[in-house]
């Protein structure tokens, strides 16, 4: 069975729409005929998506808890939702500081949980089911230096992606957590670029490379489809096989 056009006449809300694997999952959704509406920060981001794949688009800043929820409303009605944007503030623990804590938790967290909030709310009145995917990371498993608020932000996720698993099933509302590994965006490249950084990365991942931002769109959308019609709660490694190590 092909796997072409799986969202034909389906309209998916993806936030975090403008770069990287948000970007990626976007034209996946697209090429497979959903009708996409795009959430990030940047206009220009958005403009270019607009004009490319046709999508609706939303500029909004998911650290402002009102205009979250103002957007998420506007975004409605969607049959399906991706919250992928997020964010890293790197910092040793002792150094990190509470206003980049906050900020990591809004958007990587709460955002998703006003946006989904609204997308159930709209979901539930319809009755017709649907599907949520939450981006966390290997991150929400593992205690990566330097990543306080990015590995507690991602296991607040986690937990967050469980309670509506266990809440929403009984509307048919599906919920899922995909957990990439280093995923090469272009942020991710210029990042890891340098041997002495990636190598022992690396090392631990048994396929010996870096995750495609591609490859991780292919999950999210495995996971919004119906050939994922009893997956529900669950936490999906993108990893090359990192956690087993
Ligand atoms: P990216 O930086 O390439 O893109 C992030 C997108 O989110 C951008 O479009 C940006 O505009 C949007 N965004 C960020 N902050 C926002 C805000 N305050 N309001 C509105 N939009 C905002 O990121 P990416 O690497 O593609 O990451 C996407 C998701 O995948 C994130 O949740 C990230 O934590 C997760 N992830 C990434 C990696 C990786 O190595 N790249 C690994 C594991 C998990």
């Amino acid at each position: 069975m092909g796997t072409a056009k799986r969202f034909e006449g389906r309209s998916v809300l993806v936030t975090g729409a403008g770069k990287g694997i948000g970007r990626a999952t976007v034209k996946l959704l697209a090429e497979e005929g959903a009708e996409v509406v795009a959430l990030s920060r940047s206009q220009a981001d958005l403009d270019a998506l607009s004009s490319e794949f046709g999508c609706r688009t939303l500029a909004v800043d998911l650290a402002d808890a009102g205009a979250t929820r103002a957007a998420a409303c506007e975004a409605q009605p969607v049959d399906l939702l991706v919250n992928c944007a997020g964010i890293a503030e790197l910092a040793p623990f002792v150094d990190a500081s509470v206003e980049a804590f906050d900020l990591t938790m809004a958007v990587n967290c709460r955002a998703p949980f006003i946006l989904s909030q609204e997308y159930a709310r709209a979901r539930i009145a319809v009755g017709q089911g649907g599907a949520i995917v939450n981006v966390s990371s290997i991150s929400s498993f593992i205690g990566f230096a330097d990543h306080a608020a990015y590995c507690a932000s991602k296991g607040a996720l986690d937990g967050l992606t469980r309670v509506m698993a266990n809440e929403l099933g009984r509307h048919g509302i599906r919920v899922n957590g995909v957990h990439p590994v280093v995923t090469l965006t272009p942020m991710a490249v210029k990042a890891w670029s340098d041997p002495a950084k990636s190598g022992p990365m690396l090392s631990r991942i048994p396929l010996q490379r870096f995750v495609e931002p591609e490859e991780v769109a292919a999950v999210i959308a495995f996971l919004l489809s119906d050939e994922a019609a009893m997956v529900n709660g669950i936490d999906m490694p993108v990893d090359g096989g990192f956690l087993i190590n």
